[in-house]
């Protein structure tokens, strides 16, 4: 059977295309991608000229299904987003975990990723991470699951859209309390590349200064709950044994 090759784009920066991704879309049958027009223009771009199928987020169970059909019948696929790694915060699970049921061949081709190039840049801790995608889009579900992670310490990275950002960066400034630092970067590799880290009372104010600043694709990279941030709060078992030594005590 064939070989399926998850491929990443460019975020923005076309430069930012492998020799490696390049070679394979050359070799391949079929690309399959979210948007088959945004796409053909990608490849065009660098002279690559191609027969595409759409797989869409609400399609690709289905979608799945016929791709895994043509992997058998020997073809090779390429699966492409619109920009970026495929699977991340875009489809493609389905489909790679049907033809790892099917004992296809899966051949990963790496690249650009909009989460970790934002993490590499914020100086905040990188050894630990939790990627949490895109937050719910009504307040009430999108505070719930940041309550969910008020007490988490490792780093947490979002994507937002500019049409959020300021609604979700209200209810994190809620949530987490105004001091957590934060790392707002927007429009990586693009020419109107702002990476800019701050309280969240600050983020919020410097927003507010300038609304040109929340335009574009943004991801945000938060500090996650630090021994210092929880030290306003005496755990239970603290304060009993604290109670317990102080009877000790001359
Ligand atoms: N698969 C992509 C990746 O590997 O990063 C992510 C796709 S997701 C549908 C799109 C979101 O990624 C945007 O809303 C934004 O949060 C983030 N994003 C993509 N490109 C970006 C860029 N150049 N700068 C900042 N954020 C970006």
């Amino acid at each position: 059977s064939g070989v399926l090759y998850i491929v990443a784009t460019p975020i923005g920066n076309l430069e930012d295309i492998t020799q490696r991704a390049l070679n394979i879309f050359q070799q391949v049958d079929l690309i399959a991608a979210e948007d088959t027009r945004h796409s053909g223009l990608l490849l065009s771009h660098y002279g690559i000229k191609k027969p595409f199928f759409a797989l869409h987020d609400h399609n690709e169970q289905q979608k799945a299904a016929v791709l895994v059909e043509k992997l058998q019948q020997g073809q090779n696929i390429a699966l492409v987003s619109d920009a970026g790694t495929p699977l991340i915060s875009d489809p493609g699970f389905h489909l790679v975990r049907h033809c790892r049921q099917a004992g296809i061949k899966i051949v990963p081709i790496p690249g650009a990723c909009a989460a970790i190039t934002a993490l590499c840049s914020s100086g905040i801790a990188s050894d630990r991470f939790c990627f949490e995608g895109f937050l719910p889009a009504k307040t009430k579900a999108r505070c719930d699951k940041l309550a969910a992670l008020l007490d988490e310490p490792r780093t947490l990275i979002f994507y937002e859209s500019t049409h959020r950002i300021l609604d979700t960066l209200a209810d994190m400034q809620q949530v987490f309390g105004g001091e957590r630092y934060i790392v707002m970067a927007r429009e990586i590799t693009k020419t109107w590349e702002t990476i800019y880290g701050a309280s969240l009372n600050e983020l919020i104010a410097w927003l507010a200064e300038d609304s040109n600043r929340i335009k574009g694709e943004i991801v945000l990279v938060v500090e996650g709950k630090t021994a210092e941030s929880s030290d306003d709060e005496i755990s239970p078992q603290a304060l009993k044994l604290f109670t317990l030594l102080a009877q000790e005590l001359p």
